[in-house]
């Protein structure tokens, strides 16, 4: 159904972002791995990059093109509007549409030129790695030869979900998807109601009839402007060129229904545009597939607090357990909390850390990692007591934690090198601190 508000700030938006894709880790380690910003501990965007890639190469030469029409690789002339403020002149906003894109899909953007530049070599159909081009679920199979291992279908009082039709297992890559729309976030801010809603609905009509049926049959939770509705109700955040924002509109993921135990994560590719549905555990047949809407970790008020952009209470096991036993379950994620903080501190030098403190914490986090189905969230917490364990000097520990943090980061991160970065620089100063140890 939905996955993020676009009346949301963009410090908040950028939060649910970064829970819900995957992207490059250019900055340290420390920096990356926050719980409070994120279920999985991803950066996702971050605020204060300016959006300018002069550097690109323009998608077309404006002026040339005007003159001989051609405006290659886009199908057609760009559709551009200017953002509304006077004094704060913005880029501009063009819409552009690739009828071919991924078996004929198709996908409109409305993006700057720059950045639609930028994703030029992402609308070929060679890019698609093998592994996703052939998957069960993926457009690029012959019609007849798609057998997701879900079924789209009513799921009592939640509209439209997916349903597992056959048995899941943990990390299975329950579905490949592509966007029919991304639109640059500032869109919603910047251009004036009447020539968004031009936009938009130029966008729809632009993709093949099928699509545009498609997404008419999406959740709608606002009221008010059809198009406007259902993306405040079911696009999540994407980005572009160097990690610039940008609102999703994946025709079957935005189906996956909220549950504060959910029982998928998604990863995104600025490369394909693809993002793969992966299963966090064994998912059984007739179990509905399911995705947090929020940041995993968070409190009972704070989940409840998230949620109204979609306006829906949430009756999940957790959210609907008694007074009692949520109170326990938010004074567990709250000491889960003190316990990273602390031991993230004592990483950074900030407070003094002893090898008992680490290690009482380390077991106390895994038991509340466990007691709270935080499992996903493993990965930023063997980050936080990989660095402590070296702070402290106990390097064998020390290991463990990396290389636990290390499969668990090529899990989410997937195939793709440039997300690994920071893992690599942790492992490269525990080798350094390691080679030191042996020599002294
Ligand atoms: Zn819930």
């Amino acid at each position: 159904m939905a996955f993020i508000s676009i009346h949301t700030t963009h410090y908040h938006w950028s939060a649910i972002l970064a829970f819900l894709i995957i992207s490059a880790a250019h900055s340290a380690l420390a920096d990356i791995l926050d719980p409070t910003v994120c279920s999985l501990g991803f950066h996702g965007s971050l605020p204060g990059i300016s959006p300018e890639f002069s550097a690109c190469p323009l998608p077309i030469d404006e002026d040339s093109a005007f003159d001989t029409g051609s405006f290659s690789p886009w199908k057609r002339r760009p559709y551009c509007v200017e953002p509304a403020q006077d004094d704060a002149p913005g880029p501009q906003f063009c819409l552009y549409t690739f009828e071919p894109f991924r078996g004929d899909q198709g996908l409109s953007v409305i993006t700057t030129p720059a950045l639609a530049a930028s994703m030029v070599d992402a609308l070929d159909d060679s890019v698609v790695p093998p592994k996703l081009r052939d998957h069960p679920s993926s457009f690029l199979v012959a019609e007849g030869q798609r057998s997701p291992a879900y079924v789209i279908k009513d799921v009592p009082k939640r509209g439209k979900g997916l349903v597992a039709q056959r048995p899941i297992k943990k990390w299975d890559v329950v579905l490949v998807d592509y966007p029919v729309l991304l639109t640059h976030m500032d869109v919603f801010g910047a251009v004036d109601d009447e020539s968004r809603a031009d936009l938009l609905e130029q966008a729809l009509q632009q993709l093949p009839k099928t699509q545009q049926d498609e997404v008419f049959s999406l959740a709608r939770s606002t009221g008010g402007e059809p198009i406007e509705d259902i993306l405040r109700t079911n696009i999540f955040g994407v980005e572009l060129g160097l990690e610039i924002p940008h609102s999703g509109l994946y025709p079957i993921g935005s189906r996956i229904n909220h549950n504060c135990s959910p029982n998928v994560f998604w990863r995104y590719s600025v490369k394909t545009l693809a993002v793969e549905v992966i299963a966090m555990r064994d998912i059984e047949v007739g179990e509905e597939i399911t995705q947090s809407y929020v940041p995993l970790g968070l409190s009972y008020k704070d989940r409840k607090e998230g949620l109204n952009n979609w306006s829906f209470t949430c009756t999940c096991p957790l959210c609907a357990a008694s007074k009692s036993q949520r109170a326990a379950s938010d004074n567990r994620r709250e000491r889960l909390l003190d316990i990273y903080h602390e031991l993230n501190d004592g990483a950074a030098g900030k407070i003094n850390l002893t090898e008992p403190a680490v290690m009482e914490m380390t077991s106390e986090m895994e038991e509340l990692i466990h007691d709270e189905k935080l499992e996903a969230q493993q990965l930023v917490y063997y980050g936080v007591v990989a660095r402590a364990f070296m702070r402290v000097g106990e390097l064998v520990a020390a290991r463990k934690y990396v290389e636990l943090c290390e499969d668990l980061w090529v899990r989410y991160a997937g195939d793709d090198q440039d997300y690994l970065a920071g893992m690599y620089q942790l492992r490269h100063e525990l080798t350094e601190r390691e080679k030191k140890a042996i020599g002294s």
